[in-house]
């Protein structure tokens, strides 16, 4: 089958922009993954006035991506981590440009403050644009953790979504980003349709459905620069810009978490 290849990006938390007077982030979020909704919602309208496509996983798969003169490439949209803002902020954008995303939920944290709650997983999931994914249970990294232990956040997470969703398809995004081949395995046996990583890259076949390259988007990425990015013609010719810009921010970031206390996420 004929698939164009799909920019799969990587959002997390979307900061309320003006920030309200006393919002507090969740105390599981970093700020460097914080993207402003004003920023958010700019870059969803620099992809629609575009007109690259943006398309789920199922549409992609099945090739119903749209073809020429889009056939250069499209974009498959992400979250990760299971913010409310995932609910409050940035499904309203979404839904009102027809935008299809998937929401990675590490579901030991619903209902924490910030996070989202059952209710809001429910109501999202009934929207045919959406589609709730796992992010864990408790956020650990499951290629540090005994086959136990990983198996257990794996299927605790994946019965949780289907109670909450009546999903049957459930995908994995890997929390920090950590996978191994034993996650992979892992995942697979225990039912798992795909897995997410955070390695840079774009997606080209239906083969690679347990190493999906995505792209973080982080607060610091201007416009201008995620339009160069997201212009399918020059996927690959800017590719290699973003990916160092990204793993800069990220490595000084994970240094940042080094120093403080506390688990962020990532
Ligand atoms: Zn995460």
């Amino acid at each position: 089958m004929d698939r164009p290849p799909a920019l799969v990006l990587m959002y997390h938390q979307i900061v309320p922009d003006p920030m309200p007077r006393g919002w507090v982030p969740s105390r599981l979020a970093d700020s460097r993954y914080g993207v402003r909704l004003s920023d958010f919602r700019r870059q969803m309208e620099s992809l629609r006035n575009r007109g690259v496509p943006v398309v789920s996983l199922e549409d992609w798969l099945a090739g119903r991506s749209p073809s020429s003169p889009f056939s250069t490439g499209v974009c498959i949209l992400t979250f990760d981590d299971g913010y409310e803002s995932d609910h409050d902020l940035a499904a309203p954008v979404l839904d009102s440009m027809g935008f299809p995303a998937t929401f990675f939920v590490s579901t030991g944290f619903l209902g924490m403050p910030g996070m989202l709650t059952p209710e809001k997983v429910v109501s999202l999931s009934g929207n045919p644009l959406f589609r709730i994914g796992s992010h864990g249970v408790s956020h650990r990294f499951l290629s540090q953790l005994s086959d136990r232990e990983c198996r257990m956040e794996l299927a605790g997470s994946l019965v949780r979504i289907r109670e909450l969703t009546g999903q049957t398809e459930v995908d994995l995004s890997a929390p920090g980003g950590r996978t191994g081949p034993d996650l992979l395995r892992l995942a697979v046996s225990v039912g798992y349709r795909c897995l997410m990583t955070s390695e840079p890259g774009v997606l080209h076949s239906a083969d690679d459905l347990f190493s999906i390259p995505r792209l973080p988007v982080l607060r610091h990425h201007a416009v201008a620069q995620f339009a160069r990015l997201s212009d399918p013609s020059t996927f690959s010719f800017r590719m290699n810009r973003w990916i160092r810009s990204g793993r800069k921010s990220v490595r000084k970031m994970m240094d940042r978490v080094r120093e403080i206390s506390g688990r962020p996420l990532a």
